[in-house]
C-alpha cells in the first residue's frame, strides 16, 4: 500500500520542542487518515524519541531533519544515524535547502548520507531544488538532473525505491516564497522519472516516491498530487497545526 500511497508529510524544523511536540504527536495519533494516504512528520532531534513513542502503533511515519554519516565520534554537535534509528524513527531528511544554504551541505554530503541513512535502515528523504537564478536562467532541469543523480551515486537498484525525492524549488520555500505553477510541476516531475528510470532501470526508477515541497497549502495540495509523477506533497508553514495538516491530508 505504501508504495502507491500519496505521501503527505511536514517538518516541523526548529519549532515544538519536546512538550508542543509531545501533545503534537499525542493528537496526530488520534486523527485517523485515509487509507490512500501515507502521513508523515518530522520533529526536531529533542522532540525526536517523544513523538516516536506517541506515535508507536500509528500509521504515522516519524524522520528526523538531518544526520552525520558517521556512526559516531569526535563530532561535536551532530547526531548519527545509530541514534536516530534508537529513538525508533524511520525517515531521515537529507539535504533540504536551508541546510545547503546555511550549512553548506553539498551534493557530496548528501551522497555520504543517504549510503549511510540505507546502511542503516532508514530511508532517505532528498531534497533538491533549484535557485531563483537557476529558475531564471531556465536550467532548473539540469541542476535537479545533477543533484538526483549526485545524490544516487553508488546506491544500488535494489536500494533506489527505498529513497524518497521531494522536488523543493528554493524560490516556493517558505514565507518569501510563492507556489510553483503545476504545468512547471509536472515538466520537472516528469523529467525526475525519466532520469530515475535512466539511472536505474524501469522498475526501481518507477518505484521511487517523488514529492513535491514549497507553499503547499490546503488549497493548493490536490493540484499537485493528482499530477502522474507527483506521489506526495512536502509541507512546511501550511502543516504545522496538527488538525490543518491532517485537513490538508484529507483534501489531497
Ligand atoms: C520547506 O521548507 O521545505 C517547505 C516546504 O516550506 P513551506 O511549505 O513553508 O514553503
Amino acid at each position: 500500500m505504501e508504495r502507491d500511497a500519496t505521501w503527505v508529510g511536514t517538518s516541523w524544523k526548529m519549532n515544538k520542542g519536546p512538550s508542543a511536540a509531545a501533545e503534537a504527536a499525542d493528537r496526530l495519533a488520534r486523527l485517523s487518515f485515509p487509507a490512500t494516504i501515507q502521513p508523515f512528520v518530522i520533529p526536531p532531534f529533542t522532540s525526536l524519541k517523544d513523538v516516536c513513542d506517541n506515535l508507536s502503533g500509528s500509521r504515522v511515519i516519524v524522520g528526523a531533519q538531518n544526520m552525520h554519516w558517521e556512526d559516531s565520534g569526535a563530532w561535536t554537535g551532530e547526531i548519527s544515524p545509530v541514534m536516530i534509528s534508537e529513538c525508533g524513527a524511520e525517515l531521515v531528511e537529507i539535504g533540504h535547502s536551508e541546510r545547503r544554504t546555511h550549512f553548506g551541505e553539498t551534493d557530496w554530503i548528501v551522497n555520504l548520507k543517504v549510503h549511510s541513512a540505507l546502511h542503516h535502515g532508514l530511508r532517505p528523504l532528498v531534497c533538491i531544488g533549484d535557485t531563483a537564478k537557476e529558475y531564471s536562467h531556465d536550467v532548473t532541469l539540469e541542476t535537479l538532473a545533477r543533484q538526483l543523480k549526485i545524490a544516487l551515486h553508488g546506491v544500488s537498484e535494489q536500494n533506489i525505491p527505498r529513497v524518497l525525492i521531494a522536488y523543493e524549488p528554493v524560490w516556493a520555500i517558505g514565507a518569501g516564497g510563492r507556489p510553483a505553477d503545476v504545468p512547471f510541476i509536472d515538466k520537472a516531475h516528469n523529467h525526475l522519472r525519466s532520469v530515475l528510470i535512466n539511472l536505474a532501470g524501469l522498475e526501481a526508477g518507477s518505484a521511487v516516491r517523488l514529492l513535491y515541497g514549497g507553499s503547499v497549502t490546503q488549497d493548493n495540495a490536490a493540484s499537485y498530487s493528482r499530477l502522474q509523477n507527483v506521489n506526495g506533497v512536502f509541507v512546511g508553514r501550511a502543516a504545522w497545526n496538527v488538525d490543518h495538516f491532517h485537513a490538508l491530508a484529507e483534501g489531497v
